[in-house]
């Protein structure tokens, strides 16, 4: 078993092993409350959720479950509500917790209701998809979409705990694992060249590297939230490839998942830096070469008009200026606030 230590105001670890299910009942049968709220998903509760209930019932542990429909639909205030009357409804208080066992969705959704129930109750995390194990679940962002913006209403909430139990990924969906690897894949183009060279071998569920590569990946998250919990800065790192990704996704109305569209925003922005000398060409193809072995796209069939106009409502432009990640050579990454004519030319140059 991994162990990777989040080390906030309010520390708490992330744990990563193939089974981890006894470790999970047996922290939870110390909390001081007897109450637990499961939230999970369509997809995953009816593989796993009675198994979990059986475990933690076995020791005591009164618990309750909550069940939302799949997918990014499921993270609006009338989902959230249903998960708060659940709670109401078991009359939970301060001194009972969350669960959630799912992707990110449930992770966003979950996190969010422990943030505002009551003024906030704790709760543990229990991802079960790998972009949620090594990027939704640490770092304590939680959300709910509102109207067509993504992400627009939340808080920062920590978790008391993050339990990656590796064996449920062998049941994620190929294209889901596959979009998580795009995460993987921007830390170690930010961060981590050794990591990148342990990627050129295809990783899959069954790789004997799976629970290294997703702590390091992890102890990466972790590490930028203990430097910067709430975005203020060395966090945008982890935006690498976003401003063209958010574009894709949102050209797409969110049908190519973040992974790919982050993928093809690493691949584009990479290129764009090989073109105008700053990246060397042999890197790019490196890069290029790592999408190919890990089934992930590097290009779209969007225009540079299209994406451009997307890009500008991003959220993150200011003053007609916007925060790029951007990179020297793999495992080395820096942030430059860039134009939007050079914001422009990048588009450009990447999709010739
Ligand atoms: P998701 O939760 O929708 O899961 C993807 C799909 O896989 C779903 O259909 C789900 O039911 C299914 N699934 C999950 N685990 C499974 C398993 N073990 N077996 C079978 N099916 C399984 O999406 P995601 O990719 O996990 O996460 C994306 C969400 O996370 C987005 O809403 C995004 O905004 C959010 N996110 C949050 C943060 C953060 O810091 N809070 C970071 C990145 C992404």
């Amino acid at each position: 078993m991994q162990r990777i230590d989040v080390e906030l105001e309010h520390s708490y670890s992330v744990f990563v092993a193939k089974d981890l299910q006894a470790k999970i009942v047996s922290d939870l049968a110390l909390y001081k409350s007897k109450k637990v709220m499961i939230l999970s998903d369509s997809n995953v509760a009816p593989l796993y959720i009675d198994d979990l209930i059986a475990s933690l019932e076995s020791m005591g542990i009164n618990t309750y479950h909550h069940v939302i429909r799949s997918g990014d639909e499921s993270k609006s205030f009338v989902v959230l509500e249903t998960l708060i009357s659940s709670l109401k409804k078991a009359r939970f208080n301060r001194s009972d917790i969350i669960v959630t066992l799912g992707g990110g969705v449930v992770g966003d959704i979950g996190g969010f209701a422990a943030g505002i129930y009551m003024r906030g109750i704790d709760y543990y995390q229990i991802p079960t998809s790998l972009l949620a194990m090594v990027d939704a679940s640490v770092g304590g962002k939680t959300a709910i979409n509102f109207s067509d913006s993504k992400n627009m209403i939340g808080l920062f909430k920590q978790p008391k705990a993050v339990y990656c139990n590796l064996n449920y990924l062998k049941t994620l969906p190929e294209r889901e694992f596959n979009s998580g690897l795009g995460e993987v894949i921007k830390y170690a183009i930010l961060f981590d060249r050794e990591l990148f060279d342990k990627l050129e071998k295809k990783l899959t569920v069954d790789s004997s590297e799976l629970e290294e590569i997703v702590s390091r990946s992890i102890y990466h998250k972790a590490k930028i939230v203990v430097n910067d919990q709430f975005d203020n800065g060395e966090r945008k790192l982890l935006n690498f490839g976003h401003t063209i990704a958010h574009a894709i996704e949102t050209l797409s109305e969110y049908k190519i998942p973040h992974g790919e569209a982050v993928a093809i925003g690493m691949a584009m922005i990479s290129k764009a830096l090989m073109i105008t000398d700053e990246l060397e060409r042999s890197e790019y193809e490196k890069i290029i070469n790592l999408m190919q072995i890990n089934k992930l796209p590097f290009k779209t069939e969007y225009s540079p008009e299209e994406l451009f106009n997307c890009c500008l409502s991003d959220k993150k432009m200011l003053d007609n200026r916007i925060d790029e990640i951007l990179i020297e050579k793999i495992g080395k990454s820096f942030i430059r606030s860039i134009s939007l004519e050079q914001l422009e030319r990048y588009i450009l140059l990447a999709s010739v």
